[in-house]
Formats: C-alpha cells, structure tokens, sequence
C-alpha cells in the first residue's frame, strides 16, 4: 500500500503542520547485529524516530503535529505557550516548530534562580529560535497540573494574544493520537522485522499510552521511566482515558533502569552508550532516555525476561 494509502486505512491525512514542516514517511526499521541479544534468541530492531525531522525529533515530532495543526486550525497563528525544564527537549522543539511555522513562542522554565544566570544551551537555541522564556519557581511550578495555572500564565504573559497551550512534555490527548501512528508503522512491518515487543523511555508518558495504542493485539509496549517515582502507570492510564475515553493496548513498566533519575548520567551508563555506537556504527544514543532504554533491554535480555524467538524493537525516541 503506497503511504497515502496507509495513512487513509489508518484514519489519518497530513494535516496543515505536517505540511508546512515537510510531510515524514514512516521512520526506518534497522536490525542490529548484537551477540548479548542474539545468544539469548533475541532479535533486536531499532525503530529510528530519531530520522523523523532534523530540529522536532523523534517522539517530540510525532507529540507536536497533532497539536500544531488543533492550533493551526481555521487559519489561526497563535502564540504557543508551553513548559519544562532547563534541558526540555520538549522546549526546543517547540522553539523550533514555532520558528519554522512563524508561530510565537513561550517557554515557562523551572527553576526561578535560572533568570539570574547565562543561558544553558538549551535554553539559549530556544532563546535563538525566538521563544520568550519566562522562569517560575519550583514551588510554583509544582502546581502545574492544577486548573486556572495555564490560564494565570497566560493572563500574564500574553495577555494580548491568541494563545494555544501544549502541556509539559507536549503529552495531551492529540499528542497520544499521534504517538499511536509509531505503534500502527511497528504492526504494519513485515515479518520477520515486525515487533512482538516494542520499547521506549518514558518521561511524562504520552509516547508510551500512544505506542500501546497503536500496536496489533498481538504486541506488547514495554516502558522504561528514567523519572524516579511511582507515578508513571496512573499517568499513562490517564492520558489513554482522555485520547480514548478507556484503556488501550497491552504495555507495562520496568521502574528498576532510571539510573538515579531524570538526567543522572553516571559515567557506566555514556560508557555503554558510547560503545552501542562503537559496536553498530549508529549516532552515540541520547543519554537521559535512549541510553537508559538499550541499557534496561540489555539487561533484562540477559536476565531471560523475553523468550528465546523474541522481535525486540527500541525505539529510538530521540
Ligand atoms: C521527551 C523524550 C522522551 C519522553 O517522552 P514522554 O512521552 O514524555 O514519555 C523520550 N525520549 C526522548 C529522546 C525525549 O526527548
């Protein structure tokens, strides 16, 4: 089936974003050659997210375009407003995503003390791209998810403008829409590349609760939080029941690979990714999830989690 074909089957056209950003066909499918899976009858596939788009990668690409085109919609141009922290992939790529749509752009930042010093360079290519960065204290930023934050922010910040607001991590229901589309590429691949278990990290959830939903009934997501804490599943639960008004999908955690936490890199961890690269001449795995999932699948590999025939594909979300 050609691509349009497919998208049609699957429900889905190219909407305005899409478009204007240069329409992706599905990301590329690679098997890799690796004995520590391969002794254990285990194939492992990388499903390369990371191809999607030069500067929105990955899974940020595939959370955004659903939400871009909600705020494109009826030929409106507003301001996006969203939220991270110092080293938001999310933040970048909506920095860049406005910049390429001629979109405004606000970032509200953790991290109140941030203000007072240089920029990081995330936070600077956001700055480069245009996006005006507006820093709130953790205290404050804790109440994100409550009613009336966004609102507040809004009435503050852009008080004149037409504003749409994408949540932290770009995770909502349209985002969730658009991460299913990765699971339907993984259920439509030939055997013998089609996956019986597709993995991915998780941050805020929203990839995970759309991969799950996509997969055939046959397959499995499996999650790997480099967040610490346990409130992951609850999360992922909720975001299906709002893109879906039910759960969806066979997907499960492994809470144990986070590594001490959100952007704890400990030099035994950018080793090993820096040896994958070495090994199968790919880019040197994004540490703060990418390098945390090869790990966790390379461990639980050899712990004889996943039976020996077993397609294993990672995503690749970045
Ligand atoms: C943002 C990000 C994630 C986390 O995705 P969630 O949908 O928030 O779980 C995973 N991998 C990479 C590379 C990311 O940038």
């Amino acid at each position: 089936m050609s691509r349009d074909g497919r998208e049609r089957a699957a429900g889905r056209t190219a909407g305005a974003a899409e478009r204007a950003l240069g329409a992706r066909g599905p990301s590329p499918l690679q098997e890799i050659e690796d004995e520590r899976f391969a002794r254990h009858g285990v194939r492992l596939l990388l499903k390369r997210d990371d191809l999607l788009h030069p500067e929105i990668p990955g899974n940020k690409w595939r959370k955004l375009v659903p939400n871009l085109d909600a705020a494109l919609a009826g030929g409106r141009a507003p301001a996006l407003l969203t939220f991270g922290g110092a080293w938001s992939h999310h933040l970048r790529a909506t920095a860049a995503a406005g910049r390429l749509l001629g979109l405004a752009t606000i970032g509200v930042v953790r991290g109140e003390e941030l203000a007072r010093r240089p920029l990081n360079d995330s936070l600077a290519r956001c700055a480069a791209d245009g996006m005006r960065l507006h820093f709130v204290s953790r205290a404050a930023y804790r109440d994100r998810h409550r009613p009336g934050f966004a609102g507040r922010l809004r009435a503050e910040l852009a008080p004149d403008e037409e504003v749409y607001v994408v949540p932290e991590g770009g995770s909502n229901a349209p985002a969730v829409h658009g991460c299913a589309a990765l699971g339907r590429e993984l259920d439509a691949a030939s055997p013998p590349l089609r996956p019986h278990v597709a993995a991915v990290p998780c941050g805020t959830g929203g990839t995970l609760a759309g991969l799950a939903a996509g997969l055939g009934p046959d397959q499995s997501a499996l999650g790997i939080p480099v967040l610490r804490g346990h409130f992951l599943a609850a999360e992922v639960s909720r975001l299906q029941r709002e893109a879906y008004g039910a759960p969806r999908g066979d997907w499960r955690l492994d809470e144990r690979f986070h590594h001490g936490g959100y952007a704890r890199t400990p030099p035994e961890l950018t080793g090993f990714a820096e040896d994958f690269a070495a090994r199968h001449g790919v880019p040197v795995p994004e540490p703060v999830y990418v390098a945390k999932l090869l790990w966790a699948l390379t461990a639980l590999t050899a712990e004889g989690a996943f039976p020996r025939g077993t397609v294993l594909a990672a995503v690749i979300t970045g």
